[in-house]
């Protein structure tokens, strides 16, 4: 029977991958959560997992006795997410939010594993070393992120020297047509009602500001090892097509699927096999329009900023994110307004390119960490900054 861990089980892409399974046809052996304890515990009953983890050591309590007579053991806190990973399983989804997720899907790759990476933010803060992580120990890593599995599936069979570029799409999210100074005044409720996708608080804001898809850049370039220039995003409004491959020969291959993660993480599920997975088939002739414009840089700045970061790679995809996540805080927190979260990330990678070697890539997770939290130190400095002038 297949083994399978799932952390962040308890976040969008976690329940997504857990509707996928069975109870009694796969063995769960770990499943992770942060706050959502009662939750946790549910899942881990229900699948009759090994262990249930919380990141809180907090929470350990509330998780024990939820877990009462249950056989599930309880634990808590990062080091206990370190030694679920450690606990070998052939499948791991690394679906926790947050820089907080490369740590965890490191070391599990240290067991050979297949580790599908939904955790964009490895790939962004770490990429050659979570690579490099898993070559040394005969691991796969399969992407999660929809537009990254549309383009593994767009290449597979195909020698990469034949692509001459790769688009990964973009919703536009809800902003798409507001005005630079109706985006100023956008709220965190505003910035979550995302038009298509169903997902996570954080990454749905993302979205909204263009960050998600300023990390999906940079995991691209990351991932495939494609040159920044030859790595495009457009604006496509419906969420049907999810990357396109170009080719040397000027033929293009599309990707398009419904706007339902459960595909995305159902093929990295089957893969090297196509099984059948439960979404939505689309319809084609009731798609009545596929649309595509290019993407504003000047109401959209973060793109600009991944560029910066593809050409300069090292340590400042780590530096960017923290001082995103911190950014992110301060805007759910009211404390600034929604475009300052990208004037904090420029400031804080100007910032840095001064005081630390950005482009030295980091050989361990130390390395990788301690830029984060260098990276999250300037950018609260920047965050107090604003509020200051505010
Ligand atoms: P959610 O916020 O819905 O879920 C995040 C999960 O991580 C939850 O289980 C949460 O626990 C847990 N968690 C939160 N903070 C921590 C922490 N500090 N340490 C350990 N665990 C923590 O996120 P999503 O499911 O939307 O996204 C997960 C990842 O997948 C992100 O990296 C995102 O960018 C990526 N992704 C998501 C997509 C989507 O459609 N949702 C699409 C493509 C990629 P709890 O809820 O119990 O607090």
């Amino acid at each position: 029977m297949r083994s399978i861990s799932v952390f962040g089980a308890t976040g969008s892409i976690g329940e997504s991958t857990l509707a996928l399974l069975t109870p009694g046809q796969v063995r769960v052996v770990a499943l992770t959560g942060g706050r959502q304890v009662g939750r946790l515990a549910e899942q881990a009953r229900r699948f009759g997992a090994e262990v249930a983890v919380t990141a809180h050591p907090e929470a350990l309590d509330d998780l024990r006795a939820a877990l009462a007579g249950s056989g599930v053991q309880a634990a808590a806190g990062p080091q206990a997410l370190i030694e679920a990973a450690d606990r070998p399983a052939d499948w791991v989804m690394s679906a926790i939010v947050g820089a907080a997720g490369l740590a965890p899907g490191l070391r599990a790759l240290r067991h050979g594993t297949t580790l599908a990476l939904a955790n964009k933010e490895s790939l962004v803060t770490a990429g050659p070393l979570l690579l490099a992580t898993a070559a040394a120990h005969g691991a796969t890593v399969l992407p999660v992120d929809s537009e990254h599995s549309a383009v593994f599936q767009a290449l597979a069979g195909e020698d990469r020297a034949g692509v001459e570029r790769v688009i990964i799409t973009a919703s536009g999210g809800p902003f798409r047509d507001w005005p630079l100074e109706r985006i100023a005044r956008a709220t965190p409720e505003q910035a979550v009602a995302h038009p298509n996708w169903s997902m996570g608080q954080r990454i749905s804001i993302d979205s909204a500001s263009m960050f998600n898809k300023a990390l999906e850049l940079i995991e691209t370039r990351e991932f495939f090892g494609f040159a920044p220039e030859m790595i495009e995003t457009v604006v496509h409004p419906q969420s049907i097509v999810h990357a396109l491959v170009g080719f040397r020969d000027g033929g293009i291959m599309a990707h398009l699927g419904p706007a339902d993660m459960r595909h995305a993480i159902g093929y990295a599920l089957h893969w090297p096999d196509r099984g059948h997975v439960p979404v939505e088939r689309l319809d084609l002739t009731r798609l009545a329009r596929l649309t595509f414009e290019a993407p504003d840089p000047v109401r959209f700045p973060a793109l600009r900023l991944a560029r910066e970061v593809m050409a300069t790679r090292g340590l400042s995809g780590a530096a960017f994110n923290a001082a995103k996540e911190v950014a992110l805080d301060a805007f759910l927190d009211r404390r600034i307004g929604f475009l300052d979260m990208a004037a904090v990330v420029e400031q804080v990678l100007d910032r840095l390119s001064g005081e630390l070697r950005l482009r030295i890539a980091a050989a361990t997770l130390e390395e990788v960490t301690a830029a984060d939290h260098l990276a999250r130190q300037r950018a609260d400095e920047a965050v107090s900054a604003r509020q200051a002038k505010r």
